[in-house]
């Protein structure tokens, strides 16, 4: 593959110019006599990695024209004061969406959490009543990194129709939502899709057929430029920290210097997907607060 063919999907691109697009909608909106999307955001604990993520969802809305709210709870805050702030949020007519922002601490039941969120009001995606409507192919909030992802592949401009995507992994968050959007009748579909895991035989040969790979695994650098197809386009969801000569840098699940030999088209990492999973956020907020989930 020589370089002229080579395109870099540059996540701070594609998001810059989503969120461009998000801030006219806003704006335009309110024009019109709608109110400013209000995102609210509940963080339990002060894990540093949970504290950051948040921290960047709330400056994203500013930069887009939201109204944003934080609610902090301690980590061994008590189950029922959780639920009555999750209530509260849901009755709250000027709030079009929340999240929790997970992992929450053990003595919490994160899917009971899950439930207790109005799904009207769920734009992270993860309540089971959004997933079947996302499986159903009917308005929902999809979750945000497969929602980011199908956001990237558009501003790119990577036609999935006919393509072989092969998945890998199966999360509830990323490979599963992902393998199911990419396979349905839509403009953002209609990929034939292999959904590989930790069981799967064979792993390289299905990457040696795909035209499009999700990587999404969390283990550094796990799959080499040698596994994939000539002219692949590869989504690397991972984000890994390694130590290398001293220094801790992040790494994704795809051998980057490798796979830039082969394919015609890599997400960097960091500046890929990451930061279109904060754009898919937003496209939720915006939805709920125009009614459109
Ligand atoms: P999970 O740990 O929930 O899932 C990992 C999946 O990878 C599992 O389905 C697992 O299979 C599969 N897997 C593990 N080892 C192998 C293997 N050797 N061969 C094939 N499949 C394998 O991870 P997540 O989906 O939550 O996250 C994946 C990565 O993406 C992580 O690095 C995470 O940090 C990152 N991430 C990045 C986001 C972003 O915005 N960029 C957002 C969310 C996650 P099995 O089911 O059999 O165990």
């Amino acid at each position: 593959m020589s370089s002229a063919d080579f395109l870099l999907l540059d996540g701070k691109a594609a998001s810059a110019a989503w969120k461009e697009h998000i801030r006219k909608e806003a704006a335009e909106g309110v024009l019109v006599g709608k109110h400013r999307p209000h995102l609210a955001a509940i963080l339990v604990g002060d894990h540093p990695a949970s504290a950051a993520y948040v921290a960047g969802k709330i400056k994203d809305c500013e930069e887009v024209g939201f109204k944003s709210t934080l609610l902090r709870f301690p980590a061994d805050v008590h189950k029922e004061d959780l639920m009555e702030a999750i209530d509260a949020l849901n009755r709250r007519k000027d709030v079009d969406g929340f999240i929790v922002q997970l992992p929450l601490p053990n003595h919490i039941s994160e899917h009971e959490v899950l439930l207790a969120i109005d799904p009207a009001k769920d734009v992270d995606g993860f309540h089971p009543e959004n997933v079947g409507r996302m499986a159903l192919g009917l308005p929902t909030f999809v979750p945000a990194t497969p929602y980011g992802i199908l956001l990237l592949l558009e501003h790119f401009e990577i036609p999935t129709a006919g393509k072989h995507a092969v998945v890998v992994g199966r999360s509830h968050i990323v490979g599963s939502p992902i393998s199911i959007l990419l396979s349905q009748n839509t403009p953002a579909g209609n990929a034939t899709v292999t959904l590989v895991h930790s069981r799967t035989e064979g792993l390289e040969e299905h990457l040696r057929n795909a035209d499009l790979v999700v990587a999404a695994i969390g283990k550094p650098e796990f799959i080499p430029g040698s596994w994939l197809k000539p002219g692949a386009v590869v989504i690397d969801v991972g984000i890994n920290r390694v130590e290398r000569n001293g220094k801790s840098r992040l790494v994704g699940d795809v051998d980057f210097s490798s796979a830039v030999e082969v394919a015609s088209a890599v997400t960097p990492v960091p500046g890929g997907v990451g930061l279109m999973t904060r754009v898919g956020l937003l496209m939720n907020t915006l939805k709920a607060a125009h009614g459109l989930r």
